[in-house]
């Protein structure tokens, strides 16, 4: 796709004729396709933290950014003495100094178990690649600011690293942090808020948020442009209050250093799990479980069973096992995510 886009370019060039950035954009890649490349059979595959894959997924991204007239810029941080990884940065400009942030960690886990990372988390990816394509030449008011989190699955480093470097004053400019990890797959698209109690926030929550307002917000624009709506909050259950989250992604970091999030997320909270309701087990596929009790909402057997309805981090994700699975679901709920988003960006921070 990269090589036949820079061909397209070359010529329109070559022939100096009046083609218009729509004639481009009709050749623009699909999300499906970002997907394919991410985590297809021919595709870049798994990309875990510090590895070649991680390294050849941010090329990847950047150079989408730059094929669709963006200028990426990225920033390195350290997994350990040896090994670094980073993040990949675009900003559109707005007409104030405040910014939204969307984002999505690259890196994926679960490779010795066959994973490559499809849903977890190349999904999003797909999605912020084709948010960007989708309000490049928008009038903006506030910045938005894409960014593609490296090593998130070894505990959340990319976007750590990111806040870190951030004074107060550029925190106090940063009007919500929209987090998209793992948005299909899963049984429910939820739009979740942080936990009313603060996460572990390397012992220092004084400036923790769990704001509302963001997630409420996405929400209402999901209710006007979905009939029906597949976004929800996800129902209360013990630990985790209707609608909120714990502290297990990219989001983390922004709650704790006080700015309003919103994660959107594709699983399924009614299925009581190995560790109860806390949204891990995904699906009530019966492909995904040794044995699913429908009237149970659970394992037929909660001693014996090992697959738990697991997506992430396992042998079904990948694409060649997803689609037989779940067929159109993948496609259709990628569109949902991009559609939601597109809209929402559109009714709120545009002239
Ligand atoms: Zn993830």
């Amino acid at each position: 796709m990269t090589g036949l886009g820079s061909y397209l370019g070359a010529s329109i060039l070559v022939l100096g004729t009046v083609f218009s950035h729509a004639s481009l954009a009709a050749e623009s890649p699909k999300p499906m396709d970002y997907l394919q490349d991410l985590a297809g059979e021919k595709g870049i595959g798994a990309r875990v933290a510090g590895s070649e894959g991680e390294q050849r997924a941010a090329a990847y991204i950047e150079q989408q950014w730059i094929d669709q007239g963006l200028s990426p810029y990225s920033s390195s941080f350290n997994i350990n003495d040896e090994t670094l990884s980073k993040n990949i940065i675009v900003d559109l400009k707005g007409q104030s100094d405040k910014t939204l942030i969307i984002a999505a960690h690259y890196d994926s886990t679960g490779a010795k178990e066959g994973s490559v990372g499809a849903t977890d988390n190349a999904s999003s990816v797909a999605a912020l690649l084709a948010l960007s394509h989708n309000l490049r030449n928008q009038m903006l008011t506030a910045n938005i600011r894409f960014i593609a989190f490296g090593a998130e699955e070894i505990g959340l480093l990319g976007s750590k690293a990111y806040v870190k470097q951030l004074s107060r004053e550029e925190l106090a400019n940063i009007v919500g942090m929209i987090n998209l990890d793992t948005i299909v797959g899963g049984d429910n698209l939820y739009i979740h808020s942080a936990h009313p109690e603060p996460y572990k926030c390397n012992g220092d929550a004084q400036y923790y948020s769990s704001d509302t307002s963001l997630r409420d917000s996405v929400l209402k624009q999901a209710q006007s442009g979905f009939t029906p709506n597949p976004f929800s909050k996800h129902p209360p259950f013990p630990g985790y209050p209707e609608g909120t989250t714990g502290g297990w992604s990219d989001h983390a970091p922004f709650a704790c250093a006080g700015v309003p999030i919103a994660y959107i997320e594709a699983t399924n909270f009614s299925i009581n799990g190995k560790d109860g309701y806390d949204g891990y087990s995904q699906s009530t596929n019966g492909a995904l479980w040794d044995c699913f009790a429908d009237d149970k909402m659970s394992a037929c057997d909660r001693e014996k069973e090992q697959k738990w309805g697991d997506i992430w981090h396992s042998e079904f994700d990948r694409l060649d096992k997803l689609l037989p699975l779940f067929g159109e679901r993948i496609e259709l709920q990628l569109q949902q995510n991009i559609q939601l988003l597109t809209d929402f960006v559109s009714s709120n921070y545009t002239q």
